[in-house]
Order: C-alpha cells, then structure tokens, then sequence
C-alpha cells in the first residue's frame, strides 16, 4: 500500500516535470540524465566497469559504430551469409577469446560440427550408409550386413562405397549436406518455416545413426565438450532425449546406460581440463509424442534424477512448437512431479513463436504456470506483459538463441528481434546455440555477436556482455555452493582476459 502510493506520488511529480520541459527548450542536463537512468536499466546497465575495462569497452563502442555504418550490416544478413563477415570482425575476434560462461540450451544431436561427424564418425569401420526415398540418409554400425530399418532396405558399407566413389571429398560435402541447414542459398532453399523445419527434422534423424552408437558417442560427447572449451566456456546444459545406444554386435542399452557415458565423458574431461566446471543433461521429450507417453516420460525423468542426481537437471519438451502439442495439452503429465510430491526442475521451450494469441503462443504463461526454471526461446514474451513481469520477478530467464531464431525464420533481420526489449529492461538473459552444427556454428561466440552487436546496437557495452556471461552461471541449474565456485572461476578468467588484451 505504502509502495503503491510512494509510486503515485513519483509518477505524478514526473508528470509535473515533463509538464515543465514541453513549455520550453529541454534542459539538456535532465536529457543526459534520462538517457543515464534509461541506460543504467539495460542487461549490464548497473554494471560499474574498470579501469582497464574501460578501454576495451571504448574500443568495443568504436569497433561497434564501424560495423553499423558498414554495408553490410551482418546482423541483417541471413546468418548463413553473413557468417564470412562476422568471423572478419575485430568484434568476434574478442568475443571469441572472451570467457561467456555456460552454454544453457544446445540440443545433443546438433552438439558437434558435422565436419566432425563425416570426416571422423563415418569413416570408422563397420559403418553402413543407406539413402532413403525422400532424399535423406540413415547411417549404422554393424558387424554385419544390417536388416532393414528405419526405412531403409538397402544398406552398403561405407568403406567399400568411397573406394567406388571418385571423388571422396565431393561425397564427404555431400554427406554434411544431409546434417546440417549450413547452405550458400538460405532464402531459396528455404523458402517458408515449413520446408526449413521439415528439412531441419531430416537432418536430427540422419544423425541419429552415428551419435547412438555407443563408442562414437562417447568420443561426439568428448568433442562437443572440446569446442565448446575452446570457444572459452566454462559449463554446459546439454538437452537429450536419451536416445537408447547399441554396439556393434546389436546389443541395445539403455537410458542409464546412457548417462553412466555422459557421467563418465564429464569426469574424464573434467580431469583432462580443471578449468571446466562440469555439464548436466536437460531430459527432452518430443512434444508429437502423447499424454500418457509424456507421463510415462516424466516418471522415467523423476527415476532417473533420483540415480543421478548430479547429472540429470530436469526436463523440457522439445520439436517444433508450431506444429506439436502445446504444454496445456500434456498439463496432467506435468502435474505428475507435483501429485506425487516430488521435485522435477522444467526447463520448458516456449513462446519460440510469431503466432502471436494462438493456442501455442500461450505457452509462454503455461510455462510459468508449471514453475519453469528458464525459458528456452522466449520468443514472444516481450508480447505477453503479464508474463514477462512474472518472468522477471521469479528470476526465470530466458535463453536467447538469435541464430537458430533467424534461421527458422522467426526474424531475418536481427536488429528486430524483440529480445531488444527484454535487453533494454534489463530482463533476467543468457545467450545460447541452440543447434550450433545446424546452423555451422560452434560454441557461442556467433549468437553473441548477433546479441551484442545486432540486438543490442550501440547501446549495449562491456557490462553487458559481462552481466550476459555472469548469468549463465547465476542461472544455471548447479546447486548454490557450485554456482558459486563456477562465478570465481569465470571471474579469474574474466580478469585474465581484460588484462591480456590492454
Ligand atoms: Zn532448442
């Protein structure tokens, strides 16, 4: 009631005061102040810089005014274009060897670059190839010639098909083609969200082969972790549907077995590079599948936090929002944690959306009803107001992916994006990937430069990108006493990398 009317009398002195300057000319003291108290609202605003901080943030803004008056502007460029540009840019030079934290929404089948998956993957041995009807490819390892499956009657060995081949390298392109989005002629072969979706789904299938077998997921996994180190991050929450693994001989494990390996994978690199904090599995299920799959899914995912509690850190339905069934739809699958009286942390993608008041694009409140931890996207929810404050208020933030939200043609021209919104108010954020090796990224320095330089224009400096990295600590599902080891870790390599670049 106090607070309520204190707000009154502020708003009507403000009034008063603007009331005063339309009678004459605007003092310019107050403008500056007002465009001080504006900025100091903005992700970083409040952020005091050092020293030495300083100067990298006033070559940063010089570096920034370069980049917008040049033509052209890489944000408004479809990303497959501009992507030459930006890896030009003295910009991306240094958010590439800034330490940004985590990386809190990547999808584990699209984890690791396809160069990887065809040069490295396809040419073990015991790999089988299979080109199906609708122009996709399966892959499967064997020890023996494979039964049909997965629409597929016609299996050749990979090794004898390239000594046939004559031209290998023509083939291994070809074969990244058939993984990954990453093309010269984005608008043309992509013409509507439809055929970039359906082609977007082909390319998680025809992985699928190659990541469940059991050894090269440990190695994919192992790589995944590598790049994204070397795209100095520190921590991963890494979206899975935990697909079940197989060996060579047939034998088919399952979804603990699954985790055990990322276990395992975690501890390894863990100890092969002290400075990197750890990753956790986000438990994905589809969003086409139905209630009592959904429910089954769930209790699964309550099991299976419950034998691995450190690595399992919640879970979220995945695929594409537009056409599959909204959070509402499976509400009694994800009452479930709540009727049972356990705990099971949601990580939901919503609002990932332009269809604004339709069914799906209520999402965004449905996510929040059921207690989200982050929004994954959050694409519309600079359009729900009601939702936004919640948002904001429970600290649930929302991962921004300006890629992936580009390339299936949310936006095209980035400087629009409504995150420039949410950015402006200082709204709880963090910056993530989605499907780095769809979109022929890896790490998260591309989808920073989009947000720093495209989303952000010149408003947004050093404290941004500061509070931006910090936030995917701060946010992330790791218990308080790691939040807090991982924040020191990530500010003695902060300091580290403002000190080497005076
Ligand atoms: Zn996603």
């Amino acid at each position: 009631m106090v607070h309520s009317l204190l707000q009154a009398v502020v708003t009507y002195v403000s009034l008063l005061w603007f009331v005063r300057v339309i009678d004459a000319m605007p003092d310019p003291a107050q403008r500056q102040l007002l465009m001080r108290q504006e900025a100091s609202r903005q992700t970083g605003g409040r952020v005091t810089l050092t020293p030495a901080e300083q100067r990298i943030d006033a070559y940063l803004h010089q570096l920034k005014e370069q980049e917008m008056r040049a033509a052209p502007f890489p944000p408004a460029v479809h990303f497959f274009k501009a992507k030459h540009l930006i890896e030009k840019s003295s910009i991306f030079k240094l958010l590439q060897k800034m330490p940004k934290g985590a990386a809190l929404h990547i999808h584990k089948s699209t984890l690791v670059s396809v160069d990887w998956l065809v040069t490295n993957a396809t040419y073990r041995p015991n790999c089988y190839i299979c080109f199906t009807w609708d122009n996709s490819v399966r892959f499967f390892f064997s020890d023996r010639q494979p039964f049909p499956r997965w629409d597929c009657f016609y299996w050749q060995l990979l090794e004898t098909l390239r000594a046939k081949i004559g031209d290998p390298t023509g083939f291994d392109k070809s074969l990244m083609q058939h993984l990954t989005l990453f093309t010269e002629d984005p608008e043309g072969e992509y013409p509507n969200q439809d055929i970039v979706w359906e082609k977007f789904e082909k390319a998680f299938i025809a992985a699928a082969g190659l990541i469940t077998h059991t050894p090269v997921l440990r190695d994919y996994f192992y790589r995944g972790l590598e790049e994204l180190q070397h795209d100095n991050i520190m921590y991963l929450e890494l979206r899975s549907g935990l697909s079940k693994t197989y060996e060579l001989d047939g034998t088919i494990h399952d979804k603990a077995w699954t985790l055990n390996i990322f276990q395992e994978v975690i501890k390894k690199f863990k100890a092969d590079h002290p400075d990197f904090l750890g990753a956790r599995i986000i438990i994905s299920v589809n969003r086409a599948l139905g209630v009592s799959e959904v429910k089954d899914a769930v209790k699964e995912a309550i099991q299976l936090q419950k034998n691995f509690p450190d690595v399992v850190a919640g879970f979220d339905m995945v695929g594409r929002e537009d056409s599959g069934r909204t959070l509402w739809y499976f509400r009694e699958a994800l009452s479930l944690p709540a009727d049972l009286g356990v705990t099971l942390p949601y990580f939901f993608h919503a609002g990932e959306t332009d269809d604004e008041g339709t069914d799906v694009d209520q999402n965004i409140l449905d996510a929040l009803l059921f207690n989200t931890t982050r929004i994954g996207h959050g694409y519309a929810l600079a359009h729900h107001p009601l939702a936004k404050e919640i948002s904001r208020k429970r600290n649930v933030a929302v991962e921004l992916c300006p890629i992936s939200n580009q390339v299936l043609k949310l936006v095209s021209d980035l400087r629009n994006h409504p995150a420039a919104v949410l950015m402006s108010e200082g709204h709880p954020l963090v910056i993530s990937s989605d499907d780095p090796s769809m979109f022929g990224t890896t790490g998260l320095s591309y989808d920073f430069y989009e947000a720093f330089v495209g989303i952000g224009g010149l408003k947004t400096n050093l404290g941004t990108l500061k509070e931006l990295a910090a936030n995917s600590i701060k946010y992330s599902s790791l218990p308080a006493h790691l939040k807090e080891t991982g924040l020191a870790l990530w500010q003695k390599q902060w300091d580290a990398f403002i000190s080497s670049n005076q």
